[in-house]
Formats: C-alpha cells, sequence, structure tokens
C-alpha cells in the first residue's frame, strides 16, 4: 500500500489510474478504523480495479465545542488494516493543504439539512459536504463508498454529486453492529464500562420500535414515546432527537409511511451517539 500525503500526488495517481482505465473506489473516513469502516473497504476492493482510503479528520465539519482536538486517532493500526484489506493507496492530506490560509470556499445543500443533524450541529452538513467536494476533485473515484450509520451525511453527497454534476456514483453499506447491537463508532472509544449499557439503549430502542411497527403499530408519536422512554430509564443518556421521516426529504411524519426512517441522537455522558433503521409498513428491515 502507497501513502500518499500531498494534494498534486494524489491527483495524479488517479490521473494514472484513470489512463490505464483502472476504475476508483474511494474510501473517505476519520480514521480510527472499525469494522464500520473495514466493510467500505471490503465492498471498494471486491468491486474497483484500485482503492483509495482516506483519512482526514475535518476541521471544518465540527463546531467550536466539539471533539476536533481529542478525536480518536490511531493511524498505525488504520494503515495495518488498510494494507491487510489491499487497499492501493491511503490518501493523509494535511490540515493547511486542505484549508490553507486564505481558503474560502464552502458547500452548502439547502433543504435536507435543516433537519436531525444538520439542526443539531450548525455548520456539520457545510463542512462534510465541503471537505467531500474537495476530496472527490482529488481522488476522482469513479464509486464512493459510504455507510448508512451515516444516512442522512450519505444522502447530502448523493445530492451534492448530482447537483454539482460530479460524475461518481455513491455505494451505500448497512450499518455494522457489535454483538449487542451497539453501532460500531470511532467515538465508542469515548465510552466507559458504566457507559456500555446506555450506548446499547440506542439500537434497543430501535430493535422496539421495529417490533411495534411490525405488530401494526404505526403512530409516530406513540413509538417515539416508548423509544424516550426505554432511552430514558439510563440516567447517562440525553436525548438529542427521535426523528421519524421521511427517509430522503428527512421531513417529519406523523405515521410509518411504506418507508420511514427512525433516526436517533444520543448523549451518553460526554458522548454523542447515532443510530438509525428503516421501517416500513409492510415488513421491517436494517
Ligand atoms: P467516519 O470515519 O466516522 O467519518 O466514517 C467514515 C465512513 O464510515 C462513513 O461513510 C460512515 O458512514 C461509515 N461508517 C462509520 N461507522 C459505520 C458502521 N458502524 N457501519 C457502517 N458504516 C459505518
Amino acid at each position: 500500500m502507497e501513502t500518499i500525503k500531498t494534494i498534486p500526488e494524489m491527483k495524479q495517481w488517479s490521473e494514472r489510474a484513470r489512463g490505464s482505465h483502472r476504475t476508483i473506489g474511494f474510501v473517505p473516513t476519520m480514521g480510527s478504523l472499525h469494522e464500520g469502516h473495514m466493510s467500505l473497504v471490503q465492498k471498494s476492493v471486491s468491486t474497483c480495479d484500485v482503492t483509495v482510503a482516506s483519512i482526514f479528520i475535518n476541521p471544518s465539519q465540527f463546531g467550536k465545542n466539539e471533539d476536533l482536538d481529542t478525536y480518536p486517532r490511531n493511524l498505525e493500526g488504520d494503515r495495518r488494516l488498510l494494507e491487510t484489506a489491499g487497499v492501493d493507496v491511503l490518501f493523509l492530506p494535511s490540515p493547511q493543504d486542505m484549508y490553507p490560509e486564505g481558503y474560502k470556499t464552502f458547500v452548502t445543500v439547502e433543504g435536507i439539512t435543516g433537519h436531525l443533524c444538520g439542526q443539531s450541529r450548525p455548520g456539520f452538513f457545510r463542512g462534510i459536504a465541503t471537505v467531500v467536494v474537495k476530496l472527490f476533485n482529488i481522488v476522482r473515484p469513479h464509486t464512493g463508498f459510504f455507510g448508512d450509520k451515516d444516512w442522512q451525511q450519505a444522502a447530502v453527497v448523493e445530492t451534492l454529486l448530482r447537483d454539482l454534476n460530479i460524475d461518481a456514483t455513491i455505494k451505500r453499506m448497512p450499518i455494522v453492529r457489535d454483538a449487542d447491537g451497539l453501532a460500531k463508532s470511532s467515538r465508542n472509544l469515548y465510552l466507559s464500562k458504566d457507559e456500555m449499557t446506555p450506548a446499547r439503549s440506542l439500537s434497543r430502542a430501535l430493535e422496539l420500535a421495529r417490533h411495534q411497527v411490525q405488530n401494526g403499530q404505526f403512530s409516530a408519536e406513540r413509538i417515539r414515546r416508548e423509544i424516550r422512554q426505554l432511552i430514558e430509564k439510563n440516567k447517562a443518556a440525553h436525548i438529542d432527537y427521535i426523528s421519524i421521516c421521511d427517509p430522503d426529504s428527512f421531513i417529519e411524519q406523523d405515521e410509518i409511511k411504506d418507508e420511514s426512517l427512525i433516526a436517533l441522537a444520543v448523549h451518553i455522558g460526554k458522548t454523542r451517539l447515532i443510530d438509525n433503521c428503516i421501517v416500513r409498513r409492510e415488513k421491517c428491515k436494517e
């Protein structure tokens, strides 16, 4: 595996790969990799001719009081995982190169970013959209791989690729969880032993909601109440949002439709966790 740290070198590498008609798969990450990230990497390696994975803790998506400085870092471990998985290039741009002094351009996706995480984290999706456009311009992938864990983020990326005429497609992959249902996340490293039970209440609440829908409960208000009760049994848990909404527009729904997204953001102590699932009036599916 080659490590590339500069933007011009990365562009040259991609130009050569495209010149020799190889398809480029791209997995953008912030590092501290786990099985969730690796499911994207494995999909890329198995479906594209070459795979680029990036590790970049993107300052523009962090709010002032968020965890930019303490975000988990594990470069050597990450490198080993990527190499073993058959990644061709690890792209490691520096914040100075990505956002040099005098940097002025940001990308805003309207509408869908006004809901869920966009509402609780102002500027978050502006940072995501900006870095994704920059990374896609540098790496020029044919396919980018994103996880459903960050459902709204994947929708934002799909929207900006379409709207800005960027010739790449997105492949979305299901949420990878631990044996107890907790969605894998780099931020799980922040959780203390005592916080593991409250952390697991997110997936347990989604599971409960799914069962309710299966049993014919379609009232969003009732389902939301059940989710709230289950999560708030834990003193360490503070709900940011419980959304039952359209999976594309993120507009809240009064009742479960043919397809609804149930999305949660919950603070467990100092750690903010998100999780989601899709439910259908007929059948339920992750
Ligand atoms: P991050 O490093 O948190 O920016 O995540 C990089 C990519 O990995 C994003 O597309 C995430 O949606 C995806 N990802 C993170 N956690 C998971 C998970 N548990 N299952 C599937 N994909 C994930």
